[in-house]
Formats: C-alpha cells, structure tokens, sequence
C-alpha cells in the first residue's frame, strides 16, 4: 500500500504523519480533576503501549489539574476541549503538547484566534475534530454528511492558515462506519495535514472492535491515517490493544506477540480453546514482537507452527512443541501452557542478552 504523504508535525516526543509510524492513541476516562486517578490511568496506558493520551477538559479545575497531570505523564498530553475556548488557554498554560477542539461547538472566530495564537507562541498542534453527532443544525443542513463534515474541517483549516497557523492535525468521526470512511477518503485528498482515525462511539469491545476494525483498517489500507484512535466502552487499555492488532493485521506496526490460533473442529484431540485463551492470557503482558501458534492437529499445525517463534502442534493427549520451526520435543496436554511459556520467555531472554 502507499502510504498519503502528508505534513508531519510533533506531538510532544511523538511524530505524526510524514514518514513516522502510525500513532496509537487513547483517551483517559477519569475526572480530570482528580489528578491521581487519572495519572494512574496515564501509567497504566504506558504500560499497554499508548503513545499519546488525551485528556477530558470540562471545567476550569481540570484544566488547572494538566499542569501537575502533564508533569507525571511520560508520554504527551492533548487537552480535548469542547465549547469554552478558556479552557483551551487554561490548557495551554499548564503545558500541553496538544490540543483537540470541536469546531461543531466553538466557532467564535475572534476567540479561535486567541486560541490559535496562544497555540502559536507554544509551537503546539491543534486537531480539527469533527464530530458527527456535534455539526452545527444550521450548517449545510441539505448536504451528505461525510460533506459537511469535510466542508466543516476545511473551512476551520481555512480559518487557521489565515492566522498562519499550520500545526494542524484533521479528525472526521462518525459512528457510521461508511460515513466515517468517505469522510475521510475524501479529505484525504484535498489537504496536506496529518489525519487522526477512528470510527466513534464504536461500543462495546466486541462489536466497537470490529467497527473500528473496519473503519480505521479499509482507510488503512488504502494508506489514509496518520494516527489512530479506537473508541470503545471499556479500558482505555483495550482500545490500545484493538489499535496495535488492526495495525498488525495490516503490516503496519508489530507490538507485542501475535497468536495464532486453529478455531478447533471435529479433529482435534486436544482442548485448542481453553489453551488458545490461556497462552493470550499469559502473553497479554509481553511487548516483544513474537509468533505464536496454537494449533489442534496435523492438518495445518505444523505448517503453521513451523512458522511461529513458538508453536504446539496437537495430537492424541499430547502435542509437538516447535521453536523457531525446529521440533523440540513432544509434551503431554498437561503440560502445553507451562511448555510454550517457557519457551517464550526463554526467547525473550535471548533477544535481550
Ligand atoms: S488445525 Fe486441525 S484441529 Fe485445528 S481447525 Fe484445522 S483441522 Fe481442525
């Protein structure tokens, strides 16, 4: 796939857009106010991989609550502001590396440039997010919503070149999955900055999964997206799962282990499910790019395990256990989850010595 060029700009330590890798990002869903609980969060999204987090900003005291936010966070802090552009400045004061605002409910021009200005003197980028579910009633009302949602970021962009300003980052989210994507594919198209994906409200982590899925991977694909976040009812931690998988899916970035795993069927003589979930249990904390292959029989198992860093191909109560392609033994069932950890951990010590 091609990959859009577009302008690169710096959030923080992270480069989006231009040549950098796609940006996996999520959303803090504590009170911003309460400073150690969504500090806590923040570590906790380091932990999983989360490369840039942003941050709920309702009121002045969580605006306040950033600056002592940002000095505890190790990766960089976007301020997400909605309708009062005080908070946007509140924000900034306390040191952001980004801001997102909604033009669908701050469309003040004058207050905009204070915003922009003070944005300016900082060298910090703003994202345009348009939102589907905030577009002005008034605003094309007769016009295809992926349009209107373009034509509301490309007035904004307008707008924020005419104050010379250029550190400018574009969102387009619906919840309609093919909206969210001509929205996009459009876009895409008629400017140079960075584009951060994701489909909106996406749901639950099983549906939004295969939502964003969708979404982020078809624009994807077709090499559109410079940073990515999913949207899910969950653990922020899970959306930062659902981003790297849809990202390894497609090639694009390797973070953690990838599992591979027979669905199971009538041949099978060994447990395929309950070990399958067992090993991605264990594997949940490892960020080394390994292969790991769980697989019921000798159909496709030891193809496949044969591929793998590590890999159990099943038989009658007992499987082979394959090491970067080579057999090295035969374990009985009781002891396949202990067998490939042990193998896993004792590749991951050799990548590190
Ligand atoms: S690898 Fe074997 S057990 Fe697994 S789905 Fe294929 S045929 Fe069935």
């Amino acid at each position: 796939m091609i990959r859009r060029t577009s302008k690169p700009l710096r959030i923080g330590k992270v480069t989006v857009g231009g040549h950098a890798p796609i940006a996996v990002q999520s959303m803090t869903k504590t009170d911003t106010r309460d400073v150690h609980a969504t500090v806590t969060q923040i570590k906790e999204l380091e932990d999983c991989g989360c490369e840039i987090v942003r941050v709920a900003v309702p009121d002045r005291e969580a605006a306040e609550s950033l600056a002592t936010i940002k000095k505890e966070a190790s990766i960089p802090i976007i301020a997400d502001v909605h309708f009062d552009y005080r908070l946007a400045l509140g924000a900034l004061k306390a040191g952001v590396d980004g801001l997102r605002l909604n033009p669908g409910n701050m469309g003040d021009k004058e207050q905009i440039a204070r915003v922009v200005a003070a944005a300016k003197e900082r060298q910090v980028p703003i994202r345009i997010g348009v939102n589907a579910g905030s577009l002005p009633a008034d605003f094309q009302p007769r016009t295809p919503l992926a349009e209107r949602m373009v034509n509301m970021a490309l007035e904004r962009i307008r707008l924020m070149e005419s104050l010379d300003f250029h550190l400018i980052k574009v969102s387009l989210k619906a919840f309609d999955v093919p909206t969210t994507i001509q929205a996009y594919q459009t876009i895409a198209d008629r400017m140079l900055y960075p584009l951060h994906l994701g489909v909106t409200e996406a749901g639950l982590p099983r549906a939004g999964a295969i939502r964003s899925a969708i979404g982020i991977g078809v624009l994807l694909h077709q090499g559109i997206g410079d940073t990515v976040r999913v949207s899910l009812t969950a653990h922020p931690c899970e959306e930062v799962f659902v981003a790297y998988e849809i990202l390894k899916s497609l090639g694009l970035r390797q973070r953690g282990p990838t599992l591979v795993s027979c669905p199971s069927c009538g041949r099978a003589e060994v447990d395929i499910i309950a070990l399958a979930e067992a090993v991605s249990q264990r594997l949940a904390s490892i960020s080394e790019p390994l292969r790991v292959a769980v697989m019921g029989c000798v159909v496709n198992g030891p193809g496949e395990a044969k591929d793998a860093d590590v890999g159990i191909a099943g038989g009658k109560g007992k499987g082979a256990i394959f090491r970067k392609g080579k057999v090295v033994g035969t374990v009985g069932e009781d002891k396949f989850l202990a067998t490939i950890m042990a193998e896993v951990d004792s590749l991951i010590k050799k990548g590190t010595e």
